[in-house]
């Protein structure tokens, strides 16, 4: 897609400016002959720690490993039994899904508000039984998905919450929220948290993060991340390796000096957009214009996607779709196939993410106009 006039992504652009210090970090890394669990990786727990404004953190090897982490870790402690449920949004990335099921935990799926395109918190508590531990949130595309109905139902149920904030790192509450004041990664009981090189905040390979407030919790998970040894050569679980490496640590300690400033840029863009963006066959997304979203895509929704996607891409522009077959609607997830979730497979069909990563805010004027002039 780099032949596009606006690409709809460019990691070599995004990590361009950086380049100078990414080569110096790196290097230094190389001559220090300190390659996992050395002193980058401890400082970067600590920042992301108080980034997120929870007390314990545990970098990883992914965003996907960190959320079976947290799983596995609450199995470990017996906080969870295999068969127990864990809500979860049925408009997803398959990675959340993926966390439940490898652990033999239950995914129940619940319909996305069609405004937010996240979970719709009304929807939850009608899939609440005996069996539901858990509420596994996600803040898809980067627009947190917490609110009063959550905090309630978590509290008058006892379940865990569980955030998937792979999208939505550097997101917070305004100031007039009514949830106090909250960063994405704080909110619940543990969060996981993804570098993977498309997020907001991105590694240069993978990488991944557990932030919990739960001491208990973020032993086990460190723990099982190392073989599930607390001592060395002593090991108290059947473990994993679930490590990130020196290196990434060290490019994500330089990248997350621009976090804010990268979450300041995209809501420019997605508040240009929201602005021009004016053509009755194309739906822009729900903007409150603050920043409790960090917007990791900005996800525009039309009933004539297919001639729209050929549309952008005849005049130069990229665009993705996130996602065209649900979890639930996978080969692998067979078993959910005649699930009756009529919003999430409408909105699959539906949502075209536009450039956003990659974009001045002269491009996004560009083009808005652009879009604005689609016609069947
Ligand atoms: C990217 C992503 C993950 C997984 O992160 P990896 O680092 O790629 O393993 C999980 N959930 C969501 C919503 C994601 O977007």
């Amino acid at each position: 897609m780099d032949e596009m006039r606006y690409p709809f992504l460019s990691l070599r652009e995004s990590n361009d400016r950086l380049m100078g210090d990414l080569e110096k970090v790196a290097s230094e890394v190389i001559r220090s002959g300190s390659y996992l669990r050395g002193e980058r990786t401890k400082k970067l727990e600590t920042k992301l720690a108080e980034y997120c404004g929870a007390p314990y953190c545990i970098a990883t090897s992914n965003g996907l490993d960190a959320l079976r982490l947290i799983f596995r870790a609450y199995m470990s402690m017996g906080v969870l039994l295999p068969g127990d449920e864990v809500i979860v949004p049925a408009n997803t990335y398959i990675a959340t899904v993926l966390a439940v099921t490898d652990n033999s935990l239950i995914p129940v799926f619940v319909e996305p508000n069609p405004v937010t395109m996240n979970l719709d918190t009304e929807r939850i508590e009608e899939h609440i039984n005996m069996r539901t531990r858990a509420i596994l949130t996600v803040h898809l595309y980067g627009n947190t998905c917490y609110d009063e109905n959550i905090k309630r139902l978590a509290k008058d149920y006892d379940l865990k919450l569980i955030e998937d904030n792979a999208q939505a790192f550097g997101a917070h509450s305004v100031v007039e929220s009514n949830y106090g004041t909250w960063n994405s990664g704080g909110l619940g009981d543990a969060a996981a948290l993804s570098f993977y090189p498309t997020k907001n905040l991105g590694a240069l390979g993978d990488a991944g993060a557990v932030v919990t407030h739960d001491k208990e919790l973020a032993a086990c998970v460190r723990a099982i991340a190392n073989y599930g040894s607390d001592t060395r050569y002593h090991n108290i679980y059947k473990g994993l390796n679930c490590r990130i490496d020196e290196l990434q640590a060290a490019f994500l300690l330089e990248k997350l000096k621009y976090i804010d400033e990268e979450s300041a840029r995209r809501r420019k863009i997605a508040d240009i957009y929201s602005a021009e963006i004016d053509n009755p066959m194309i739906m822009t997304p729900l903007n409150l214009h603050n920043d409790t979203q960090v917007w990791h895509q900005y996800v525009v929704r039309t009933e004539y996607r297919d001639a729209f996607v050929k549309y952008l891409n005849d005049n130069g522009i990229g665009c993705d779709i996130h996602y065209a077959v649900p979890p639930h609607k996978q080969p692998c997830y067979i078993e959910y196939a005649d699930l009756d979730l009529p919003i999430t497979e409408l909105l699959s069909k539906q949502v075209v993410s536009i450039p956003i990563a990659n974009v001045s805010e002269e491009d996004a004027h560009d083009i808005a106009k652009i879009i604005n002039e689609f016609t069947l």
